[in-house]
């Protein structure tokens, strides 16, 4: 990455893994779709046999994903859940795992109700903490599993101090880049040994597909979720694949324009009378901004704030925007709110909930690149209509 020789990331989101298909010189990879291939003789073929091992379309993107995240090999899934579940592969009956007590919510799930059963644990620490997690490791720690923001609160966590720890322990460490994406922060140049990504989020970027990726440097590791990824069938269809690509083009245009729009949003919540706190990396008042600042180029596009009323009043004022769409998810090109206590974080009891930070009335927003006049307008009258 520090080869001058090397092109810029902006560069490489529109360029890398795709070339001009070779007889039309088509410029846009094809969506190959198509499930066989032909061999000229048996098990000679050129490079692919049956599209749940391999497709040209997904091979391109795959690519792509790699030189974004700096990494050697990138596998891409159906779904980030897929991505997460093909890491959870790698682990033994007996093995252990130390995690976030504020992982996303499907990571939570498929940790405690998929896997538990197989007879492997989970510690849930605050990964702010890096006592605690040191204190978590055990023998059979086989990995730890890092999500840096976190979930609604914006937590940053240090990925270089995280990752030291976990190979201290002869653990992997894993990244779930999905809020942050290659353009704000690439996790294997800060010694993590893999990233996770929902493409469905800003990768993709249009809140038109669902997707995932892993990338990784270690080639090993590479083989192995190759392995997964055709035994497990958790792959993505090369239409899919083809619109990732094409969000995968402007990531970097995209990301500059969320980044601006979310702090300046987090700026003008920050002095807004209506506003207890408002939770983004970039402010200074941010408790990891340091951290935030060394090992991110930007702040990213996703906030959190507290509004000064009650949940019934929180409700109304995510229930009045109309720039902002109420929705669960993120990442796509519109602006997005919602409510964690009876939306998202419904399923935590309430005082636990509330202790965790996740009060009645904080409200998470996916902050768009609509205009960003029109954005502070659109809160301002879903405030007034609330406390009307
Ligand atoms: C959405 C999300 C996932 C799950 O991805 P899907 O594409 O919805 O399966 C995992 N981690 C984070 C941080 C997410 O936001």
């Amino acid at each position: 990455m520090d080869d001058s020789s090397d092109p810029r990331i902006e560069t490489r989101a529109i360029h890398a893994g795709q070339e001009p298909e070779e007889e039309t010189g088509a410029l846009m990879t094809p969506i190959y779709a198509n499930s066989t291939y032909e061999q000229d003789a048996p098990g000679d073929h050129r490079g692919y046999e049956y599209s749940r091992t391999g497709n040209p379309t997904r091979t391109a993107l795959e690519e792509n994903l790699a030189s974004l995240e700096g990494g050697s090999y990138g596998r891409c899934f159906s779904s980030g859940m897929g991505s997460i579940n093909t890491v959870l592969n790698l682990l033994e009956s007996g093995d252990h795992v130390v995690t976030g007590d504020d992982v996303y919510g499907g990571t939570h799930r498929i940790f405690t109700q998929v896997y538990e059963k197989y007879d492997i644990e989970f510690d849930f620490v605050d990964t702010t903490d890096h006592d605690a997690v040191a204190d978590a490791m055990r023998p059979e720690t086989a990995l730890l599993w890092v999500e840096t923001p976190t979930n609604p609160l914006m937590r940053v966590n240090d990925i270089a101090a995280l990752a030291d720890i976990a190979h201290d322990n002869d653990a992997l460490c894993a990244v779930d880049n999905t809020f942050a994406t290659p353009y704000l922060q690439r996790p294997l140049e800060h010694g993590a040994d893999i990233v996770s990504h929902s493409l469905t989020k800003y990768l993709g970027g249009h809140s038109d597909v669902v997707g995932g990726a892993l990338v990784t440097d270690d080639e090993d590791l590479d083989e192995q979720f190759g392995f997964y990824q055709n035994s497990v069938g958790a792959t993505p269809s090369p239409f899919d694949c083809f619109l990732v690509l094409r969000g995968t083009k402007t990531l970097p245009v995209r990301m500059d324009r969320h980044c601006d729009n979310a702090r300046e949003l987090a700026q003008w919540l920050d002095d807004h009378e209506a506003v207890d706190r408002v939770y983004y990396p970039g402010l200074d008042s941010h408790p990891q901004h340091d951290v935030a600042a060394a090992q991110m180029d930007d702040f990213g596009g996703m906030l959190s704030f507290e509004f000064d009323g009650t949940l019934e009043e929180a409700s109304a004022v995510v229930s009045n925007t109309e720039v902002f769409t109420l929705a669960e998810s993120l990442g796509g090109v519109e602006s997005l709110i919602e409510q964690p206590a009876p939306m998202t974080h419904a399923a935590i009891p309430r005082e636990e909930r509330v202790a965790a930070g996740l009060t009645d009335s904080l409200i998470r927003v996916s902050v768009g690149i609509e205009h960003v006049d029109d954005q502070k307008a659109d809160l301002q009258q879903a405030f007034d209509a609330a406390l009307e």
